[in-house]
């Protein structure tokens, strides 16, 4: 069967760059919330990895375009700066570890400017590699993940299918941390609904606080049609939060989250308010801009539900 290329689905921070799909779909797909929830893992062939990759160097070297060479490649191509990869999709750390090994030596060889290399990964996935192989992949330019903690409300966390405990979460992020790896956790906003919402965001604070990551990126829940909490939504058994209780939600998590170093941000394009920072200097700054707001209690300070994406 050949490969589905999956839509570009990416973290704000990657915008500049190259987007290498590893996998498409989730081997974790039971979060039901999530647009992946019941994708079938397709493994992409290590081979076919390598064409995209020679293409890509071939492009970048001498400007050439080949005829086989999906035109996704040269669109990503146009321009990229040739320094950051993002390797697709929901969990491309799932990839074999040879293989991926394989994958990630490839790339420096055929493309020596590469600074950073990042992806998704879940903290099963994480904690199935040893440290001596998470260091092997820092080694090779892989220098960030992109982990869901979602929410530090275990009940909540078991509710919505993510298959892993907080506790298992601040596991993977102290491994990921200790092989020298950057971990950018990420939390959503709304994601237990009115009912959940203030355990949701003292939980999620105190769990972010023992992490003490290094970055950490809310994005505000969308309901996606064909998901488990759509379907419960439609039944009426699901009451999402509005937009100015997730801006309250971001501020009771910033309010009672502390660490010692953390860009901390809601710059995706999911929320209704776009709030960053360095915690802890920036603190108070960011809970003032979020009061004001609050305060205000002006909708055409928020972001426009049509111009919110996932
Ligand atoms: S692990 Fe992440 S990508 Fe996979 S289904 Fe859950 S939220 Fe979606």
């Amino acid at each position: 069967m050949s490969f589905n290329r999956p839509d570009i689905i990416r973290p704000p921070s990657e915008w500049k760059s190259y987007f290498l799909p590893l996998t498409s779909g989730c081997s974790n797909n039971t979060c039901t919330f999530c647009g992946y929830y019941g994708s079938k893992l397709q493994v992409r062939d290590v081979e076919d990895i390598k064409s995209e990759i020679d293409a890509l160097a071939l492009f970048k070297r001498r400007d050439l375009r080949l005829h086989n060479v999906s035109d996704v490649v040269y669109a990503v191509a146009q321009g990229w700066e040739g320094k950051r990869i993002f390797l697709q999709d929901g969990d491309a750390l799932v990839y074999p570890f040879p293989k991926l090994k394989e994958v990630l030596q490839y790339l420096n060889e055929k493309l020596t400017g590469i600074e950073r290399i990042g992806t998704y990964a879940t903290p099963q996935d994480i904690l199935q590699r040893s440290l001596d192989e998470l260091k092997e992949l820092r080694r090779l330019k892989m220098s960030i993940f992109y982990t869901g903690l979602e929410t530090g409300d275990d009940e909540l966390l078991q509710k919505i299918g993510k298959g892993v405990r907080s506790d298992q979460v601040i596991e993977a992020g102290e491994k990921v941390k200790e092989a020298g790896i950057t971990f950018s956790a990420t939390v959503i906003l709304g994601i237990g609904g009115v009912e959940g919402s203030k355990k949701h965001a003292l939980k999620t604070a105190e769990v972010l606080t023992k992490m003490d990551t290094d970055y950490v990126g809310a994005l505000t829940l969308t309901l996606v049609p064909g998901t488990p909490l759509y379907e419960q939504w439609v039944r009426n058994e699901f009451q999402p939060i509005s937009p100015v209780q997730s801006l309250e939600e971001l501020k009771v998590i910033i309010e009672n989250s502390s660490f010692t170093d953390c860009f901390f941000s809601s710059m995706h394009a999911s929320n209704y308010l776009s709030v960053r920072g360095k915690l802890p200097q920036d603190k108070d700054r960011m809970l003032r801009e979020l009061e004001k707001v609050l305060a205000a209690g002006d909708p055409s300070l928020l972001r426009p539900e049509l111009l919110r994406g996932l």
